[in-house]
């Protein structure tokens, strides 16, 4: 997204008025940009990262941490270099939902380059000086997916209280004060408003705690009759979290919704890899993740459409909040494992039919479009449904999904791409750098050997539950294709026979089942059955010239993900625990005090910056050959090439 213009919001009841508007208008507007864009074809991959961070205040007198509200005079720094020199910068900065939040990526798209993967972290180290920089000495830029206290009492710098009585309060929560919401642009506040408003109640996360023997029940703010529940009432506890996003250009729409579909069953196995968010509101809870947490903290559907009152006003029973795993699979491989019912109108598909959209993509578009704008501008209102593409990208971009599918921007030269959603954000720029490369390399691997990776959509529903258990890393089993041919293994040469989840040409597929297998098997391999996920990179790389400082780089990636699939090191959700259960100040009451929270931020402050080393998340160190910029060598032949340079 671009710096994102000014605007002024309409109220809840204008927005709720021109909902069938938008809807017809952003249906015509994607039927037109499909017409325009479906046969673009030859863009090459490029690829990027978008790392969200949280400023954190330490108060070492008091031995406090907050979260930090600057981030609108932040952005406002940052944003400079850029509005100056759109195409120099190396770094490109963004709002997210919290006041205390920054969203960074690299300031151009990284290539079809081996050695583009010796870029990342450096840039993503760059990018925390870049920020580093503009902090007061007491403050640090942390790429922590939850801040365990937020919205425990006095969370914020300054500290403000909560005021859900106020009429003008867009959340009206009892712990998540307005002021903690980022006010630099109304979008934040008025999707707040509205999304309660649309549901007709405040938004209830609930999150089982983590029971310890001296824990007291009911925890506070528990709903009625459910005494073991962490309750948060607000938007910003789920929207309030950082992840860790990738972008793929494909160099068509059919390979875009290839990957798309080839990368959804991957989702949660990469959530439970990631998984790094135990702490809520102060409390240890059952949950390692925040996927439930964001998909509950932005659940706009009434009671009818959850199903909790007979319909009346709303059309549909819907299924899942508006934020959660994608409900369908784009390509003629996916079709026959759409296992769940699809909820759409039946005129918006007909429309999409008739504009000439397949039944994938169709169904798709008008399963999106089930859900009303929930943020509406009145600038916007009337478009131009030749050329723009705002009441679209209006309901895709309020679907937030596993997987998202996009089509190429008006007038740009970009190509139709995918972005990768589930990753939670990790504490180092080398754990960030060394998920982005993988599941770069992935794609890779999955593109060259044709890899099918397709399960049932119901399974993989099922996964991502599983994912975000306790431990689900070292503990669970999901879902997985089987492979029943002996004849999948690795030689020098790549993959000798292939490997049986291979689509035949007439897209039949080989075999039709399923197993429950490990993290440390889905990444490792397992013998007579599946290669593995770095085994199948492995492999691929033999096959590709990669410079020594690269491969040295890559092979560290490939080490600690290895590692971590296999248990050897924890996820930052299980050594976060770890930190809190073994901390003096811990009274074995699930709670994280100020005192564990202080502790506990100061810990990975030490280790993003690399002065203290914890074997249980990242061994005993490790030395990536990043680097700021390519080689002169390639540098110089790109420019020959006329291809773009990512210094
Ligand atoms: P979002 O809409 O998801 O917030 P952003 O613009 O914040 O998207 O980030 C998208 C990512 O995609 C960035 O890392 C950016 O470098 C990368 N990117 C930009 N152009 C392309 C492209 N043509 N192909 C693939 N990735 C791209
Ligand atoms: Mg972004
Ligand atoms: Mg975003
Ligand atoms: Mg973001
Ligand atoms: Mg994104």
């Amino acid at each position: 997204m671009g710096l994102l213009s000014e605007g002024t919001p309409l109220s809840w009841e204008e927005t709720k008025k021109l909902s069938n508007h938008v809807r017809e208008h952003g249906i015509s507007q994607f039927i037109n940009l499909y017409h325009r864009l479906k046969d673009r074809t030859g863009d090459i991959l490029k690829w990027g990262d978008e790392v969200e961070y949280i400023i954190v205040k330490f108060d070492d007198d008091q031995q406090v941490a907050r979260v930090s509200l600057k981030a609108e005079q932040l952005l406002s720094h940052l944003n400079e270099k850029e509005l100056a020199d759109p195409n120099g910068v190396k770094s490109l900065w963004r709002p997210e939902y919290g006041a205390y939040m920054i969203e960074g990526t690299p300031g151009k798209p990284f290539g079809g380059l081996m050695a583009h993967f010796n870029l990342v972290e450096a840039n993503m180290r760059y990018r925390r000086e870049e920020v580093t920089e503009l902090l007061d000495k007491d403050e640090c830029v942390m790429s922590i997916t939850n801040f365990p206290r937020l919205g425990a009492p006095e969370f914020t710098h300054p500290i403000y209280y909560p005021n859900p009585d106020d009429p003008n309060s867009s959340a009206k929560s009892l712990y998540f004060p307005d002021e903690a919401i980022y006010p630099g642009h109304p979008r934040y506040k008025t999707l707040t408003r509205n999304i309660r408003k649309r549901r007709g109640e405040k938004v209830a996360i609930k999150l089982k705690v983590f029971k310890d023997v001296n824990t007291k029940l009911p925890v506070e703010g528990a709903p009625k009759g459910e005494p073991d529940v962490v309750l948060l009432d607000a938007m910003g506890f789920g929207m309030g979290c950082c992840c860790l996003q990738l972008t793929f250009q494909a160099c068509n729409i059919n390979e875009a919704r290839k990957l798309y579909d080839q990368l959804a069953p991957l989702c949660p196995i990469m959530l439970a890899l990631t998984a790094a968010s135990p702490v809520y509101r102060g409390y240890l809870t059952e949950s390692d993740c925040r996927w439930n947490v964001i998909s509950s903290s932005v659940d706009c559907r009434t009671e009818e459409e959850r199903g909790l009152r007979p319909l009346k006003e709303n059309k549909f029973r819907i299924a899942k909040s508006r934020y959660d795993s994608i409900d369908s699979y784009l390509s003629p491989e996916g079709a026959k494992y759409n296992d769940v019912p699809l909820t759409y109108d039946e005129a918006d598909y007909k429309r999409l039919r008739d504009g000439g959209i397949d039944p994938l993509l169709a169904q798709h578009m008008a399963h999106l479009f089930i859900r009303d704008t929930v943020s509406l501008f009145s600038e916007k209102v009337d478009q131009n449904d030749e050329e723009d593409t705002d009441h679209f990208e209006n309901i895709q971009s309020t679907n937030w999904q596993t997987m998202r599918f996009k089509p190429p921007p008006p007038n740009s030269s970009i190509g139709w791409r995918v972005e990768f959603r589930p990753c939670e954000a990790q504490i180092s720029d080398f754990e960030n750098a060394a998920i982005v490369c993988f599941v770069v390399l992935l794609t890779r691997v999955i593109l060259s050997y044709q890899l099918n990776f397709l399960i049932p959509i119901s399974k993989v529903d099922e996964n991502m539950q599983t994912a975000q258990k306790r431990d689900a890393c070292r503990k669970e089993k999901f879902w997985f294709r089987k492979t029943s041919k002996k004849s999948c293994y690795i030689n020098g040469n790549g993959v000798n026979g292939l490997y049986n989840g291979t689509t035949k040409e007439n897209g039949e597929t080989e075999n039709e089942e399923f197993e429950l297998l490990t993290l440390g098997e889905i990444f490792n391999g397992k013998a007579d059955s599946f290669p593995g996920l770095v085994p199948l990179i492995r492999s691929y790389l033999q096959s590709m010239e990669v410079d020594t400082d690269t491969h040295c780089t890559i092979e560290q990636y490939l080490r600690f993900i290895e590692k971590r699939a296999s248990g050897e090191f924890v996820t930052t959700a299980t050594w976060i625990r770890e930190q809190v259960l073994n901390h003096p100040d811990y009274k074995k009451d699930s709670i994280v005090s100020d005192r564990i929270n202080y502790d506990l931020l100061k810990r990975i402050k030490d280790i993003q910056e690399g002065k203290v080393i914890e074997p249980m998340l990242l061994g005993k160190g490790n030395h990536s050959k990043t680097k700021d910029s390519l080689p002169p060598a390639l540098q110089k032949q790109l420019k020959l090439n006329g291809c773009c340079e990512n210094k």
